[in-house]
């Protein structure tokens, strides 16, 4: 798979793309290739070319944007929160829970800031109290992650040499 990382005009990390991203942004003048020794090639023959494995953004995006990007799911919401009971610490399988700190009930909102990853016994304990009111103690104050809190280890592990520069923070 050609990825590409795409970093933001502060040399930040915001997100990798597929190669057909990485063109079209290209092609609108969104981006500026930077130097690496390898090039992400497309096509074959008279049609190949060939660009930058990281293509720096060259217009500023507010820091809420770069928030925003990040899509509440419960894949990320696991990752954000180490697949452990944010209640008792518990290593979470396939059976964790999504738990509304706020619950719905009470106007709780599915969001990042009002969910986390819950053991099925904390979460059914907590009923439909907010944390106080079940005497539970949340292990952090959630948070809504980056993109580099989350893809932290997947970087590590799977960025090639020429991105590692550009990573700050791994
Ligand atoms: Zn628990």
């Amino acid at each position: 798979m050609q990825r590409t990382l795409l970093i933001d005009k502060n040399y930040m990390v915001l997100s990798i793309i597929t190669w057909k991203k990485a063109v079209k942004l290209l092609a609108k003048g969104k981006v500026e290739p930077i130097k690496t020794k390898k090039r992400i090639v497309i096509n074959k023959g008279p049609n190949a070319f060939s660009f930058s494995s990281i293509l720096r953004l060259v217009i500023e995006i507010p820091w809420r944007a770069h928030q925003s990007r990040m899509k509440f799911s419960r894949r990320n919401l696991m990752i954000r929160d180490q697949h452990l009971c944010q209640y008792c610490g518990t290593k979470l399988g396939k059976s964790a829970t999504i738990d509304h700190v706020v619950p719905k009930s009470r106007g709780g909102i599915t969001s990042y800031l009002n969910c986390v990853a819950s053991c099925k016994p904390c979460n059914s304990n907590k009923r439909d109290l907010t944390p106080e009111q079940a005497g539970m103690t949340l292990k952090y104050k959630p948070k809504k992650p980056s993109f580099l809190s989350l893809y932290r280890s997947y970087l590590n592990e799977h960025s090639p040499k020429e991105w590692k520069d550009y990573i700050i923070g791994l």
